[in-house]
């Protein structure tokens, strides 16, 4: 038996990189997977459902900013800033 979820369907993309860490400077490989479900509630901007190719296109977006991001090793990869780190606003007066 098969069954089907029309409603419910994951849309994945893979992207793959490699090249120096921008770290240590070794050879690094790295593997993410871009995924959105496809869902009555997964809307475009001007409201209607997105269809899967409205999906791939936005994880195509989202895969090329990965790439365009430098590589590093999983344990070379710079921790998260989560922090009280916050730049001041600066405003500027003319
Ligand atoms: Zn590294």
């Amino acid at each position: 038996m098969c069954i089907t979820s029309y409603t419910f369907s994951e849309v994945s993309l893979r992207g793959e990189k490699s090249g120096k860490c921008a770290v240590c400077g070794k050879h690094a490989k790295r593997a993410e997977k871009f995924w959105q479900t496809q869902n009555p509630y997964n809307k475009n901007s001007d409201g209607s459902v997105k269809s899967r190719s409205d999906i791939m296109k936005e994880l195509v977006i989202e895969r090329d900013e990965w790439l365009k991001k430098p590589l590093y090793h999983q344990k070379c990869e710079p921790p998260r800033v989560s922090d009280d780190d916050e730049e001041f606003e600066e405003e500027v007066y003319h």
